[in-house]
């Protein structure tokens, strides 16, 4: 996959700029909020639909134009296709493939694959769980994009869940009875969503874990293991059980918890609430001390990431590397290099380009970015 152009119009800080893609390493270079990030979040958007900065496209739209523009032509499997993706500070996106607008996002995820790296990645073994549940969802996004339909499908469900466990505490609103049916009803249809979500997350995760495995004992010299497992609300059999058994445990722990759900007024079952658990050498690698150690894990846990992606699709994603190649030691910086090779485009920010390795820099495009030109 290369991605031989970019064109940003009213995209964040940038007005109408656009960039050639001539080599298959580009390092950003440039001081701070001059527009380096602003550059790989487009790409990310046209990779996943999703900006892990943004929560509503009214922040990616310049402040003085009421829309944006993400134009790029990317080469796939050898074709050379045009994208298109209008943003509207209304929340409204018009999706295009070689000028053929499309209906839906599905449709126009899995034309560009990206792994995004950045120093927000740390938050995959410090942070809470949901950032590790962001990180599986933007990669089975990009692998499968119906699952988009089916990360929506279920956040619908649970909101109507939710908004009927509140309505049951507070007995002045539903008579009981009425809403006994109707939360029976809800409770089939978390548990079908929902098992949908899981069974592809812990598939994902069954996939990821050797090949984290083995980046990991590269890195750190064959000295440590590297543990990946999906821990579900509800307890899976196994990563390969099939929807019904899925549903039908979905089901008994709702039972279980019912109590409790009451109690609080929101579910405490389903994919919304799982995790990934991370361990080195047997331990959690959260309560790992050294921050080295961590950066190499969660460097394993790109690499596998791109591995599979590559695997699964054909050709190597785009790699982005946003602020991190510096942060690692010339040791890591080249573990990373024999990685990808020239085979995997590469784009890299940085604000100086002192801590590079001179194989990094060695034929690099090396583009200057200020002030969002
Ligand atoms: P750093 O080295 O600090 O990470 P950077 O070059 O990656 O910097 P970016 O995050 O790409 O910086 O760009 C930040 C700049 O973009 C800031 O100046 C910010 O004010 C500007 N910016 C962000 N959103 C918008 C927007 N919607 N309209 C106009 N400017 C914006
Ligand atoms: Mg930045």
């Amino acid at each position: 996959m290369y991605l031989r152009s970019l064109h940003l119009r009213h995209f964040r800080n940038y007005s109408d700029q656009g960039i050639q893609f001539g080599s298959p390493k580009t390092i950003l270079v440039g001081d701070n909020a001059q527009g380096k990030t602003n550059l790989l979040e487009a790409v990310e958007l046209l990779a996943t639909l999703r900006s892990r900065r943004a929560s509503r496209d009214r922040e990616l739209v310049s402040h003085d134009s009421p829309q944006a523009q993400i134009a790029a032509t990317i080469e796939r499997l050898g074709v050379a296709h045009e994208l298109v993706v209008d943003l509207r500070s209304s929340g409204r996106r018009t999706l295009k493939v070689n000028g053929q607008p499309l209906r839906r996002q599905a449709e126009f995820l899995g034309q560009v694959n990206a792994v995004l790296f950045s120093s927000l990645d740390l938050d995959l073994v410090r942070g809470g769980p949901e950032s590790r549940r962001n990180w599986l969802d933007g990669v089975l996004i990009q692998l499968e994009p119906i699952y988009t339909g089916l990360l929506e499908h279920y956040r619908k469900v649970l909101k109507q869940r939710n908004a009927l466990l509140k309505a049951q505490r507070d007995p002045a609103g539903h008579s009981l009875t009425d809403s006994s049916t109707e939360m029976a009803f809800w409770n089939g249809e978390l548990a079908t969503a929902g098992s949908r979500i899981m069974r592809r997350r812990a598939r994902l995760v069954q996939r990821l874990d050797p090949l984290a495995d083995h980046w990991h004992r590269a890195i750190s010299g064959g000295q440590e293991t590297l543990t990946l497992s999906y821990h579900p609300q509800v307890p899976l059999p196994d990563p390969q059980a099939t929807a019904e058994v899925v549903q039908a445990q979905f089901l008994q722990e709702i039972q279980a918890k019912a109590a409790a759900e009451l109690a609080l007024g929101s579910s405490l079952v389903g994919p919304h609430r799982d995790d990934v658990e991370m361990s080195i050498n047997q331990t959690a690698a959260r309560a790992y001390g050294s921050q080295g150690q961590q950066r190499t894990l969660v460097l394993a846990l790109k690499l596998a990431e791109l591995q599979l992606i590559e695997q699964v699709i054909g050709e190597p994603p785009l790699l982005l590397l946003d602020d991190v190649l510096a942060e690692l030691d010339l040791h890591r910086q080249n573990q990373l290099l024999d990685a990808i090779q020239t085979r995997v485009q590469t784009l890299v920010t940085t604000t100086h380009l002192g801590s590079f390795d001179a194989r990094w820099l060695s034929a690099a495009q090396i583009v200057q970015v200020h002030g969002g030109q």
